[in-house]
């Protein structure tokens, strides 16, 4: 299998500065193994900032399976940290991912950034978020469909760089030709619903459309928070 992406990451229309960071950086297409991420970094001043790219750079570093990676990311996020008060209390989503040519996608994740599958039309989300409104959901104390407008739909409840351990889930994905992956930070899914980014993904010819279009959309509906994504399209 082969797999060519696009990334992009973009302020928004209201955030002063970008705190999320992706990898890669440059489009491109590879018959080799391929390493994706999306970090949605938080704390005051500079912190949100540095804790995603320090968290990128370590977990697409650092060799090991997904999950392991994002916990050497996560000691790098609070080495960074201490004794730099500045700094103190930042933190980060992590969601990563790893393509084998030989057909599986290994995600690791924390947070609330997004692995979604797209395959013959179907978007369906496989990671499952680390968020206070997922937990309300799960305890059938908050419909699916009002989580999008809840007062505290961005706090986490799990992050990077918080402390020296960090609880990472993992999933696995059997790849087929034509299947579509998307990383995406909150400030994607917080400003366009499933059913329009399956839209998106399915109306696009190429990933770097895709990725356009979905940057886009998501600020042409408001843009109020830092928006990212990675596509990646699995070809034969
Ligand atoms: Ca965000």
């Amino acid at each position: 299998m082969r797999f060519t992406w696009a990334t992009r990451t973009d302020r928004g229309k209201v955030r002063d500065h970008n705190e999320d960071s992706v990898w890669p950086h440059d489009d491109g297409h590879t018959e080799e193994a391929l390493i994706v991420a999306v970090a949605d970094g938080m704390g005051g001043h500079a912190g949100g900032e540095v804790a995603s790219s320090v968290a990128l750079e370590t977990a697409t570093t650092v060799g090991g399976d997904p999950a392991m990676r994002i916990r050497a990311a996560n000691l790098a996020v609070v080495d960074a940290a201490r004794d730099r008060p500045r700094l103190a209390g930042m933190g980060t989503t992590l969601t990563l991912g790893v393509f084998d040519p030989d057909g599986d996608l290994d995600i690791a994740h924390v947070g609330d950034s997004r692995a979604y599958l797209w395959r013959d039309g179907e978007l369906s989300q496989v990671s499952k978020d680390h968020s206070y409104v997922a937990e309300l959901i799960d305890a059938g104390e908050l419909a699916p469909e009002d989580a999008a407008n809840h007062p505290y739909r961005s706090v986490v409840t799990r992050a990077v760089g918080l402390d020296q351990t960090v609880e990472v889930d993992s999933y696995g994905v059997v790849l087929e030709v034509g299947d579509r992956i998307l990383l995406c930070s909150d400030g994607l899914t917080d400003m366009l619903t499933d059913d329009e980014i399956a839209r998106i993904l399915e109306g696009a010819a190429e990933v770097d459309q895709a990725a356009d279009d979905l940057v886009k959309e998501a600020n042409g509906a408001g843009g109020v928070d830092n928006i990212s994504v990675v596509v990646v399209e699995v070809t034969a």
